[in-house]
């Protein structure tokens, strides 16, 4: 039996085709997913808008509540949930433990929603005339995340939604849908009433039923660049709200100046971490200065001691990729980049022949804006060098890119600090920090074609897009 969409509280079977889920460390199938059309998505909807007057209006006090009962939930189920995470996506169970961590923090400043969703008023604005800000709630609003973070990425969603008095949709991954089952069955069991959360399983079909449905008012997408291009205007040609986060191609820059042996672990980690199937992993490591030689040599030395396998096994740093059809663009990046003259210094193709969808970390030296692997997102555990006279070098190697989700400096300089943080052209920006990643009270700020719309997740602007304002002016 494939997994049952959600709609109205009513675990529903679907008579449509199924995709099968894989355990990616061992290639096994544990599930099917099902394919749904426009007339499962028209159901979820329509549980939703059935739901929203009700939801809407119950008091703010009871809707924080239900949320500090769900963050209950979370906590007691934590560790089920991160093994959900690595059984069906692959990453270790402590990248799996971190996912859930950044999740839950979601659910945390959801709770907030008495402060949160406060208005604004000025009185007396002309003679007798005073001014008020109010928020409401949009409507049914509909969530479409990515396969790398299952848990996370709907946790960035649906809380701030509901908790602003919306009803919801989520759209779950086709390749990792089980992490968002387990969270609606948790959400309904904090006591939610039925209707406010809804789940659709399937892929392009479903999402774009999602985008014409007349009945959805805001959509939320995360995953690669052209698809988040696309759900943005078509999401916007039928009058929706829209935030549309897209694919990375992040660069460190090492500065002369940096402690390496603290630098080493922290670009190991920004590039290898995941397998490289994280949207703030780092692609692209620039060496500035004369003699790159040593940074090379510990970079080698650590990605070689990395040890590739399982996520639940011991001491496990590296899981596999998420499916073999992944693997094989992957590794066709790292034969392109030897092919357009880059060195390769690590091959982890030689992780390939074990069963499951294992892929070790690479490392490319000599690697160019101009080359495919210079300027795509690979998004597997790959990491390009590149060299760089200068810190204004650097910055423009990053600047180049269509992509601006994140990039970070290693450097003891406060100049070079300012420098970068003034001059790079990407919304999340780091200083001897691996991962520039906000907490959830701030936005998921990327730029260029790595975000599409005005209001980004979380943080105020996610209270701001879940949210419609209304001014009240009075004279009495
Ligand atoms: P994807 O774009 O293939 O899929 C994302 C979602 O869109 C899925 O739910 C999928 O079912 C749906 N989808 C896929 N193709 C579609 C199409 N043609 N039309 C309509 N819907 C479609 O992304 P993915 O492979 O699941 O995730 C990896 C990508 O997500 C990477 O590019 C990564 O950088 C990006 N990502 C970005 C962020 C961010 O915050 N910017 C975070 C995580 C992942």
């Amino acid at each position: 039996m494939a997994l049952r969409n959600l709609a109205g509280g009513r675990w529903l079977e679907v008579a449509v085709e199924t995709l099968p889920v894989y355990n990616p460390a061992t290639a096994e199938v544990i599930e099917q997913v099902a394919l749904s059309g426009a007339a499962e998505v028209d159901a979820a909807v329509r549980a939703a808008l059935a739901a929203f007057d009700a939801w809407s209006q119950t008091p703010v006090m009871e809707r924080a509540r239900l949320m500090f009962a769900y963050k209950a939930q979370l906590e007691a189920h934590f560790e089920e949930l991160a093994a959900l995470v690595t059984r069906h996506h692959g990453k270790t169970l402590d990248e799996s433990r971190g996912e859930v961590r950044r999740g839950i923090d979601v659910v945390d400043f959801a709770c907030g929603a008495p402060t949160l969703l406060q208005g604004r008023t000025l009185r007396a604005v002309s003679g007798g005339v005073d001014q008020d800000l109010y928020r409401y709630p949009v409507g049914v609003c509909a969530g479409i995340p990515p396969f790398n973070f299952p848990v996370m990425i709907p946790l960035w969603m649906f809380p701030l939604a509901v908790v602003a008095g919306n009803t919801f949709v989520l759209k779950p991954s086709e390749r990792t849908p089980l992490g968002a089952v387990r969270l609606a069955e948790l959400f309904l069991e904090a006591g939610f009433p039925e209707g406010v959360l809804n789940i659709v399983h399937g892929a392009k079909a479903a999402v774009d039923a999602l985008l014409e449905h007349p009945a959805v008012r805001a959509i939320s997408f995360v995953g690669s660049a052209p698809v988040a291009r696309h759900v943005y205007a078509e999401a916007a040609r039928h009058g929706k709200r829209v935030q549309a986060l897209g694919g990375a191609k992040n660069h460190m820059v090492v500065m002369p100046d940096a402690d390496i042996s603290e630098a080493i672990p922290h670009l190991l980690n920004a590039s290898f971490g995941n397998a490289g199937e994280r949207c703030l992993a780092g692609s692209v490591t620039v060496a500035v200065g004369q003699d790159p030689d040593p940074l090379l040599a510990a970079l080698v030395s650590g990605a070689k001691k990395l040890k590739v396998g399982p996520g639940d096994g011991p001491g496990v740093d590296v899981g596999p990729l998420i499916r073999t059809e992944h693997r094989q663009k992957v590794a066709a990046y790292i034969e392109q980049g030897a092919g357009e003259g880059a060195d390769l210094l690590v091959d982890g193709r030689s992780e390939m022949s074990r069963p499951g969808y294992f892929l070790g970390p690479t490392i490319l030296d000599r690697v160019a804006p101009s080359m495919t692997v210079g300027r795509e997102e690979i998004f597997g555990p790959v990491m390009s060098v590149a060299r760089a006279t200068t810190l204004e070098e650097a910055i423009s190697i990053a600047n180049s890119m269509t992509l601006g989700n994140m990039a970070v400096l290693f450097t003891k300089s406060g100049r070079a600090a300012r420098e970068f943080r003034e001059r790079v052209e990407a919304g999340m920006v780091g200083v001897n920090v691996p991962i520039a990643q906000p907490f959830a009270f701030f936005p998921f700020s990327g730029w260029k074609d790595s975000f599409f719309g005005d209001l980004h997740v979380h943080g105020a602007d996610g209270i701001e897009f879940y949210t419609r304002k209304k001014m009240f002016i009075t004279r009495w």
